[in-house]
């Protein structure tokens, strides 16, 4: 079973009722988008671009980001690279950035909002992400977006960092992972070409769980049905609008998936290892049948309703 999904790889995704889902590697290195092509990625679905700011003195300068991100878009052999810009603060400190002490770090100044209020740190990275921009096939995601206002101020600097035209098929877009944003990812649908939802903050913050503490593993998980409406309100929002990607672990989760699909998710991002397995267990889905489940999913009141609602995959699917 292992073998044959290996084998079919770099096969697209095909439900059982003919939809391609584009199932995506998640990224923190140029190793991983060689692993990703290896694995049959379709495309990088989240490159988590802090890998080069994490663990030195200084922030990597613009010409050092170009090269690296241009290297990682050059090793995906004309696949798609959807570059997340820095997301620190929170779990993530960074010794250069001088942050005054917060009580609550998850609810502090990270991801976007530090990159906003630090613009000597953001614009380098926005003009090496325009650079490569115009060579490949360049999605530029912003995380931990709160507002359509903060959305507003990445794309404008983003538009000001540099004057090199990024290429006509550039896309913009926004990663879901605070509560509010997926309730109102309808007034964020018209100024991105696709959501990609972080369950993994998410779940934390929809559950007021914090992430990584073994107390509440079993509190925090995204398949508690309050987490599942969340992406329900993301994809009925976006529909036809922006493409809506799910980039968390749970992404990977044969349980998940049918749900997911089921709900209106167009694309998955895993981790490189992970993706022959989640090409296979979506080639033995319908949607129309996920469609069912997940509104019958939707309706129950725990995780574990939804765990037991969701038939385990066919081993003899694909
Ligand atoms: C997430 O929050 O689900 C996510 C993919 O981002 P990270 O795990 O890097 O915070
Ligand atoms: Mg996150």
């Amino acid at each position: 079973q292992f073998t044959e999904a290996l084998a079919r790889a770099v096969d697209p995704a095909v439900t059982q009722d003919g939809v391609t889902v584009h199932v995506a590697a998640n990224l923190g290195s140029l190793a991983d988008a060689k692993a990703a092509v290896a694995n049959g990625a379709d495309l990088a679905g989240l490159i988590r671009t802090e890998f080069l700011f994490l663990g030195r003195d200084t922030a990597p300068t613009e010409a050092e980001q170009f090269q690296t991100y241009q290297r990682i878009a050059a090793a995906l052999d004309g696949r798609r690279a959807t570059f997340r810009t820095l997301d620190i603060g929170g779990d993530k400190p960074l010794p250069y950035v001088s942050q005054p002490h917060e009580e609550n770090p998850f609810l502090g100044v990270r991801g976007l909002r530090l990159a906003l209020a630090q613009p000597e740190l953001f614009a380098p990275q926005l003009t090496a992400l325009r650079r490569v921009a115009a060579q490949y096939p360049v999605s530029v995601m912003f995380p931990m977006v709160s507002t359509v206002d903060e959305l507003a101020a990445a794309k404008h600097l983003l538009q000001e960092a540099s004057a090199e035209p990024m290429r006509a098929d550039t896309e913009v877009g926004m990663m879901i992972e605070v509560p509010s944003a997926a309730l109102k990812a309808g007034s964020f649908a018209p100024h991105v070409d696709f959501f990609s939802i972080g369950t993994n903050d998410l779940t934390q913050y929809a559950l007021a769980a914090e992430r990584g503490n073994e107390r509440l593993g079993a509190l925090s998980d995204p398949l508690d049905p309050g987490v599942l409406r969340l992406i329900a309100e993301v994809c009925a929002a976006a529909h036809g609008q922006a493409r809506v990607a799910v980039c968390g672990e749970i992404a990977s989760d044969p349980v998940a998936a049918p749900l997911l699909l089921g709900l209106g998710v167009d694309e998955l991002s895993v981790a490189p290892y992970s993706i022959p397995a989640v090409k296979q267990a979506v080639r033995g889905l319908s949607v129309e049948e996920c469609r069912e489940l997940a509104q019958q999913a939707l309706r129950l009141a725990r995780a574990e309703d939804v765990r037991a609602l969701v038939p385990l995959p066919d081993p003899s699917a694909g």
